[in-house]
């Protein structure tokens, strides 16, 4: 009976930091259309008009009658999932009630989810963490982002939680783009392998292929620290499943098999070690449209 409920066509915009990627379920089936527009169209003095273009286009390109749409955003949230309290990629987003602005030019329901819970809900509802009764998921971008799920239902601390990216290592006091000084994301995320391409004049892409032998020992410990972050979350958490995804991962010659020992060599001995499943992602981009409907369904 609740699923007659729900909306059958669903648009599905995942907002990253230089593209928003957009899909749709149809009669709550994904679909593998898709279009991919430039973050900067949101970058702009009234976001939620452009937000709406974006959406209409995208609606009117697969003649789609949508009765919902789900956002996957890189930016921190209030408790009513509408409200954008931070959002250092897309500071225009600030302040705003992203959900209810929305809502009211489309005159559909909107929802809100952090990118990373809508990836993990996604690989839970259909994915790697499939029936997991907890799960983590870890996605290694251009962030470091991590979601945890409690009998699927998000953990969202006390305010916001679950920012893995910004806990503090090393001390060497670099600079973060959240403003603090030392943390993760500092030494070890995408802009980090941006700036190693550039010292060593060799294609991101190829990074992990290269036999420069001082360029190895920097991906040492960019691999290593991932690899602590991660085994420092299965430690805290001990969840079912940890669900390792992002683009990192899946680069040319990324050492997967090392990566996953790293972390194992640092889980608590008996557990979580032994009990712990580590799988990586399934489902790429699409996990987004997976979770959207675990977000509908929750949250309709
Ligand atoms: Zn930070």
């Amino acid at each position: 009976m609740f699923m007659t409920k729900l909306p059958q066509n669903i648009i599905v915009a995942d907002i990253g930091g230089t593209k928003m990627a957009l899909g749709h379920l149809q009669n709550i089936h994904a679909t593998t259309a898709s279009a991919g527009v430039l973050t900067d169209r949101l970058r702009v003095a009234d976001p939620i008009a452009a937000l709406e273009r974006i959406i209409l286009e995208y609606a009117n390109q697969n003649q789609l009658e949508f009765d919902a749409v789900v956002l996957g955003v890189p930016v921190s949230l209030d408790r009513n999932m509408d409200l954008v309290l931070s959002g250092p990629n897309i500071p225009q987003l600030e302040g705003l009630k992203l959900a209810t602005l929305l809502q009211a030019k489309l005159s559909k329901p909107v929802r809100l989810e952090r990118d990373i819970v809508l990836l993990t809900l996604g690989e839970q509802h259909s994915g790697a963490a499939l029936g997991a009764s907890s799960a983590v998921g870890v996605f290694l971008g251009t962030g470091v982002g991590a979601g945890f799920l409690i009998a699927g239902k998000p953990y969202r601390g006390f305010s916001v939680g679950m920012e893995l990216g910004h806990i503090p290592i090393h001390g060497r006091g670099k600079i973060c783009v959240c403003g603090n000084l030392d943390c993760l994301e500092a030494y070890a995320c995408g802009h980090t392998l941006n700036e190693l391409g550039k010292q060593f004049d060799i294609p991101v892409s190829e990074l992990f292929s290269a036999r420069n032998k001082n360029l190895i020992p920097a991906l040492q410990d960019f691999v290593r620290d991932q690899a602590f972050a991660i085994a420092t979350t299965i430690n805290l958490i001990d969840p079912e499943v940890c669900v390792i995804g992002g683009g990192i991962p899946l680069m040319q010659d990324f050492p997967k098999e090392k990566f996953k020992h790293l972390i194992f060599d640092h889980l608590r001995r008996p557990y979580p070690k032994q009990s712990v499943k580590i799988v990586w992602a399934q489902l790429g981009s699409s996990a987004s449209l997976y979770g959207a409907l675990a977000v509908l369904e929750e949250r309709l």
